[in-house]
């Protein structure tokens, strides 16, 4: 009967997450660690890293790709998620953050999962296409510089295989997407990027109103 999905009042969101959230310990003392540096608005949502390893599970994805990887959230909470020879490629240029990540993803016993690549995704991506990864990965999450994420969806996207999905974070970028007066370069950049989305006869897509905007994109 609702038309729109429902506002999350603080008092709700701590409801939600009393009735659904199972944070692997782990997670929760990287989101700990994590809230004490000024760049922890980075981080993803804990519902949202759940809901990102349901979606892993789902799919069965086995080749996972990663455009940003701050402090190691998001790639922990989907190697969790993977099987034993399930793989990540992480990309980062945070030499500091990334040092983090690694700590967390050795003592969670699934370093061995996770390929960190230093260096610019775009080169990173480049670099995967000359190598003929094109149609190899399942499973894609694009959180890296806004300016950039119409030419890493469009790598992303040849990298992908038919049936794969990529999800792509802070797609709402607090609201500012919406609002006309707002013309700071990340918000014209993620208001274009949606466009492009959803003109887009390639894939299928939904924006879901998690965390900070999340856009599960299809590939056809
Ligand atoms: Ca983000």
């Amino acid at each position: 009967m609702s038309r729109r999905s429902i506002p999350l009042t603080d008092v709700l969101h701590d409801y939600l997450l009393s009735v659904s959230l199972r944070e692997p310990d782990l997670l929760r003392r990287l989101r700990e660690e994590t809230a004490a540096d000024p760049a922890a608005r980075m981080q993803i949502s804990p519902e949202q890293g759940q809901f990102m390893a349901l979606l892993v599970r789902l799919m069965g994805a086995r080749s996972c790709l990663e455009l940003g990887v701050f402090t190691g959230y998001s790639s922990l909470a989907v190697a969790l998620a993977l099987p034993d020879d399930g793989r990540i490629l992480a990309c980062d240029v945070s030499e500091r953050w990334t040092a983090v990540a690694r700590r967390y993803w050795a003592a969670a016993g699934v370093g061995h999962k996770i390929e960190l690549r230093l260096a610019t995704a775009m080169d990173t991506l480049e670099r995967l296409r000359e190598s003929g990864a094109a149609g190899r990965f399942d499973f894609a999450f694009i959180d890296a510089d806004k300016e950039n994420y119409v030419g890493y969806y469009e790598r992303v996207l040849e990298l992908l295989r038919p049936g794969g999905l990529i999800a792509i974070d802070n797609t709402l970028w607090s609201g500012r997407v919406a609002d006309p007066e707002n013309a700071e370069a990340d918000t014209v950049a993620l208001r274009h990027f949606n466009e492009h989305l959803h003109r887009d006869e390639r894939v299928d897509l939904s924006l879901v109103p998690i965390g900070d905007g999340l856009t599960l994109v299809r590939k056809r």
